[in-house]
């Protein structure tokens, strides 16, 4: 088994690893300790510019390359994915500040996502058309957009790496993956054992670098053919702005501000934990975050105690430690949360539990108390904005109308989680809910493959996950043909 090396300050262009051509280099910081452990290149134009012409380059072979070998290769990916869990579980954990296991974690759905499109390459397929004649005879083909640019954020490296980059791989595009400025380094491990299977030099680059320099310069490069995202709301908004310059599609994976609604007749032992987890899970640095708790009036005292109770047994610690909870990701997201938990309690909520920076944090992390806020108003910045960190705002409703209305009364719609016994009750809700994923006792979407990572609202609009997310990497050719009258004898 070959070693899996990240060096330093350098990008992944053409299958070799090259210093930054312009701008030199940035620190990768460790949030459980504040101070650089390595450091990666920061691209400039040239470097995109050398990226892209890789890319360029590298299509026209990738995308004749046979479906099933482009699987295959994919499949040798996975391989090396599951051999090297350990090595990634730990560079994701250190450089995102996730305990060991949730690097473990996201190592293993990494490896999932990669061996779902090496299974799909060779599926991907168009239609045979009706026609208004025997003469006429009509079909599609779904054909790779040629360089695909990827941009992702800090919080679940690896996975949104296998995300995007897999399927656009298997559906015979070229990829330029620009990852986080803020945790870098999981995506080159990725891109280089995607190099140890085999992939060849081109169809996959890393570039990394300023969203500002980097990411722009990507966006608005004319040989980019497709743009995917993943990112904040606000940093979404500029891309499309980018995308329009050179009409180029865009996929769009945003900010959420997910509610779990707990019905009274709901399995409170199971939901719980389910809803701890959904706010305490990587410091609450998810997009799909379960940040709103909303409770029916009657069970809301025993649910927020429970809930507040549990919240006070997660463990903080380093990423090597393996407890429940890390640090946030870095001093400006520590103090963007802070601001949170100080205004909060100024506008009205009440504070059950948490409310600052955790009182013996280990080391200099930017570590945050797991947080409760109760009896908040719809109209808070607490309830309305994406605080990415491990604070839970609650409120109360009566009945399944006020539930429904405070469960899409926000600007997101990623995600609705619906705790109840009445099956009936779960599907009108899951009907009615503004949201591009539903779950029903359970929170997120555990134990489905291939479930589609679907967004509505400002959360954006993306078809990711699952088989439509090959559909989401190609453009679909529709021909038409008119048979001629044969010369050959009937
Ligand atoms: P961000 O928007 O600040 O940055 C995301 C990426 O965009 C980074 O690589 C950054 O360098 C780049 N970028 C920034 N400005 C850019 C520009 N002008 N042009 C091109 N690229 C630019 O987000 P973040 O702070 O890294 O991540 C947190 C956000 O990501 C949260 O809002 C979270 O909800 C969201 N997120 C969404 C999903 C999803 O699937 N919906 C998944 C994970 C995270």
């Amino acid at each position: 088994m070959a070693d899996l090396v990240i060096p330093p300050a350098r990008h992944l262009i053409d299958g070799e690893w090259v210093p930054a051509r312009e701008k030199g280099e940035l620190p990768v910081i460790d949030p459980a300790l504040g101070y650089p452990f390595h450091s990666v290149a920061r691209a400039g134009r040239q470097d995109i510019d050398d990226a892209v012409a890789a890319a360029r380059r590298a299509f026209p072979g990738w995308a004749a390359t046979s479906p099933s070998e482009r699987g295959a290769v994919l499949r040798r990916w996975a391989d090396l994915v599951t051999l090297h869990t350990e090595e990634l579980a730990g560079l994701e954990a250190r450089d995102v500040g996730k305990p060991l296991s949730g690097g473990r974690l996201n190592a293993f759905i990494a490896h999932d996502i990669i061996e779902y499109f090496a299974g799909a390459a060779d599926k991907l397929t168009g239609v045979t058309l009706p026609t208004r004649s025997p003469g006429h005879f009509g079909y599609t083909l779904q054909e790779p957009y040629g360089v695909c640019a990827v941009i992702i954020p800090w919080n679940v490296p690896m996975v949104l790496t296998a995300a995007n980059a897999a399927p656009a791989l298997a559906a015979g595009n070229t990829v330029v993956l620009k990852p986080s400025e803020v945790a870098p380094l999981a995506p080159f491990a990725l891109a280089e054992l995607a190099r140890q299977a085999g992939l060849p030099p081109g169809v996959l680059n890393v570039v990394t670098g300023l969203g500002s320099e980097a990411g722009a310069a990507l966006t608005s490069h004319p040989d980019v053919g497709h743009i995917s995202f993943v990112g904040s709301t606000a940093t979404g908004r500029a891309i499309m702005r980018a995308a329009a310059g050179n009409l180029v599609p865009v996929k769009l994976e945003l900010g959420g501000k997910s509610p779990n609604v707990v019905f009274a007749d709901a399995d409170l032992d199971a939901a719980v934990p389910a809803i701890v987890a959904s706010v305490t899970e990587n410091a609450g640095q998810n997009c799909y975050a379960g940040s709103r708790l909303l409770v029916e009036a009657s069970v809301q005292d025993e649910v927020v105690a429970r809930v507040a109770e549990a919240m006070r047994g997660v463990r903080l610690g380093a990423w090597h430690q393996d407890l429940d909870m890390g640090p946030l990701v870095s001093e400006a997201q520590y103090r963007r949360v802070l601001g949170f938990l100080t205004e909060a309690p100024r506008a009205g909520a009440r504070l059950v539990t948490g409310g600052g920076p955790a009182a013996d944090r280990p080391e200099d992390g930017w570590y945050v108390e797991p947080t409760v806020f109760d009896r908040v108003e719809p109209g808070m910045r607490l309830v309305r904005e994406e605080v990415f960190g491990p604070v839970l705002a609650v409120q109360s409703f009566s009945g399944t109308r006020q539930a429904t209305e405070m469960m899409n009364d926000t600007d997101f719609g990623l995600l609705a989680c619906v705790w109840t016994n009445d099956v009936s009750r779960a599907l009108r809700l899951a009907q009615r809910a503004r949201a591009g994923q539903v779950s029903v006792n359970q929170f997120a979407d555990s134990g489905v493959i291939g479930f589609p990572f679907n967004m509505q609202k400002d959360s954006g609009f993306s078809r990711g996950g699952g088989y439509a997310a090959l559909r989401e990497y190609t453009q679909e050719k529709a021909v038409a043909v008119r048979l001629l009258d044969s010369r050959d004898p009937d």
